[in-house]
């Protein structure tokens, strides 16, 4: 199967068509672990159990992002698939309950987040393409069903799930789909693929928007973009951490504040990143700071 230029793509509005013409920018919001830590929120089971349990506390972290500029909020949905939730919930009742969190928040998007399965892919584990497919299709089919406007594959290491992942989401619903690798300081992931390897597979597959999240600051990633952009013409997303994490006296402080983080992003913006917003460590501060940007940029 080749590429899925015949796929037709339900688009929200004007502007998101505009954002994937690379036309316009797309802001997305920062990290949602971080906030739940920070906002001392408990979960008995998985995190995503948290949007059953304490929707009005996951909306009021969407809600943080969308006053701090966020266009898109991203569901707490990473880990939403039937073999991470085993029964303790349906996966269609943890996005519905997602998607309605991040819709209350009143964020003009609303992204379905898929995260990978957190076991390896066979030949390097036990479970098969198929099996993959099958949960990421059960969960994207779940977020199309709630009314997200994108699904968003994040955070992928491995081109074979990858593929499942972004295969299954591209079948499962009508919606723009966006994905994401996490690269090392080597530049490679820790499966080994490298920026080029994520931009051919991506391509083919037909995604609408692609890139870097997670793993290292925005200044360590400017490069890895570079070479994105230089290989694709899809609009490039770029969601750093806030640097790298230390431990001290059980806090985990990350090494980049929201100042120098948004210099660095406005450097990915000017080299031709389109799509930005933040990963682990980063806040509303972030987002705020990432904000001024745009505007600055749009000005
Ligand atoms: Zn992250």
């Amino acid at each position: 199967m080749g590429a899925s230029g015949n796929r037709c793509v339900r688009v929200k509005d004007e502007y998101l068509q505009g954002v994937l013409d690379k036309r316009e920018r797309l802001l997305f919001d920062g990290a949602m672990g971080t906030m739940i830590q920070k906002n001392g929120l408990v979960s008995t089971g998985p995190l995503e159990l948290l949007c059953l349990d304490e929707p009005e506390a996951v909306t009021d972290i969407h809600r943080a992002y969308v006053q701090a500029g966020s266009q898109v909020v991203t569901t707490n949905t990473f880990g939403a698939n039937a073999m991470k939730l085993d029964g303790i919930a349906s996966v269609d009742d943890v996005y519905a309950a997602a998607v309605a969190c991040a819709r209350e928040s009143g964020a003009r998007y609303v992204a379905a987040d898929i995260g990978p399965l957190g076991e390896l892919l066979d030949p390097y584990g036990d479970i098969t393409y198929d099996e993959a497919y099958g949960l990421f299709a059960e969960a994207a089919r779940a977020a199309g069903g709630a009314g997200a406007d994108l699904v968003i594959v994040e955070t992928m290491t491995d081109l074979t799930e990858l593929t499942a992942a972004v295969r299954a989401a591209l079948d499962s619903t009508d919606l723009p789909v966006f994905a994401t690798m996490t690269f090392g300081e080597g530049g490679r992931t820790f499966m080994g693929v490298s920026p080029e390897d994520a931009v051919e597979t991506l391509e083919e597959l037909g995604v609408d928007a692609l890139g870097i999240n997670c793993s290292l600051g925005p200044e360590s990633l400017l490069p890895f973009a570079q070479t994105m952009l230089d290989a694709s013409e899809k609009p490039v997303i770029v969601q750093a951490n806030a640097g790298l994490p230390a431990v001290s006296e059980g806090e985990t402080r990350y090494s980049i504040g929201p100042a120098e983080y948004a210099a660095a992003v406005r450097r990915m913006l000017d080299a031709g990143v389109t799509i930005v917003g933040g990963c682990c460590g980063t806040d509303p501060a972030y987002i705020e700071q990432l904000s001024k940007a745009l505007s600055e940029l749009d000005a």
